[in-house]
């Protein structure tokens, strides 16, 4: 049993938002979802002494988190990492489908998932957010430890 905790802050809750978040949960994650049908439609990320995020509708959250999951559009992802992180916004925009179904960045410990991400011929958002949260479980002893932002 892994006694290690991490807090995960999951943009979008669609089928790929949801999917990664069940299984940070089921393995021992605390994971707080963020998404318009629940009032919170995300405008702003930043990072301060872990990730931030503040809506439309309630303004700046409170929580710090270990780690961003972004489980959106793809124009949505790149929209709100623009300003922080350029240099991963325009690899997300660049990217094809891969293999991983998912993006996981370990040095900033931000990931994107979605159906745009899943190569084969079945668009599969579920699948994207499993295998997102595969990436970030693997990493988790690195998750509390400080980030490095190009
Ligand atoms: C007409 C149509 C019919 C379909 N029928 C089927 C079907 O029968 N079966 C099937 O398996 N698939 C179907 N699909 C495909 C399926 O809808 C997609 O594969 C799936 O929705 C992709 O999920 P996702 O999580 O990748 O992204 P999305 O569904 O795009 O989810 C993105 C989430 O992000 C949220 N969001 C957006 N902006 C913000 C913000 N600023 N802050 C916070 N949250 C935000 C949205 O509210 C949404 O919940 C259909 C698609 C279409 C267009």
């Amino acid at each position: 049993m892994n006694a290690i905790s991490f807090h995960v802050a999951v943009v979008g809750a669609s089928s790929a938002g949801l999917a990664c978040a069940q299984l940070l949960r089921d393995c021992g994650g605390s994971v707080s979802m963020f998404d318009p049908a629940q009032g919170a439609t995300i405008l702003d990320i930043w990072h301060d002494e872990g990730w931030r995020l503040a809506s439309r509708e309630q303004g700046t959250s409170t929580g710090r988190h270990d780690a961003l999951v972004l489980a959106l559009p793809a124009m949505k992802a790149v929209e709100l990492l623009e300003p922080l992180l350029p240099m991963t916004a325009m690899r997300a925009f660049t990217m094809a489908p891969s293999r991983d179904n998912c993006l996981w960045l370990p040095a900033v410990h931000v990931g994107l998932c979605g159906d745009w991400l899943c190569s084969g011929k079945v668009r599969d958002g579920a699948l994207s957010g499993r295998a997102l949260a595969a990436r970030l479980l693997h990493d988790r002893a690195t998750l509390t430890t400080s980030s490095s932002y190009n």
